[in-house]
């Protein structure tokens, strides 16, 4: 089994759309830290398990300077997110945001 691991930082604003009273419904901004976690057993024609330029050019062409509330048709919490970006890129098994330091949401796909 071979694993690659992407780490970006992004720069995007969100406001978040709570059951409660938040800071967090204000739009505010985060440089985002999105690690993503690839795997197979099997490497592709050209020797990889996917590209890191490939997952680079999803995550910041579609979020970095953008406001996720405008680009993201569900409440953009760093839950979310790195839910929306495991189901997007090929092979990728986990997802990590850290929205800020010490605040980290993670999504794995069950096996
Ligand atoms: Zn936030």
């Amino acid at each position: 089994m071979y694993t690659v691991i992407k780490r970006m930082e992004i720069s995007a604003a969100h406001r978040l759309q709570l059951s409660y009273p938040s800071k967090c419904q204000q739009l505010h901004g985060h440089n985002w830290i999105i690690t993503v976690y690839c795997r197979a057993r099997e490497l592709n024609q050209d020797g990889m398990v996917t590209d890191f330029t490939h997952i680079k050019q999803l995550v910041q062409d579609t979020l970095d300077h953008r406001n996720l509330n405008d680009i993201l048709s569900f409440n953009p919490t760093a839950e979310n997110i790195a839910r929306w970006l495991c189901d997007r890129i090929e092979h990728c098994y986990r997802v990590d945001v850290q929205e800020s330091e010490g605040n980290t949401a993670i999504y794995e796909k069950e096996d």
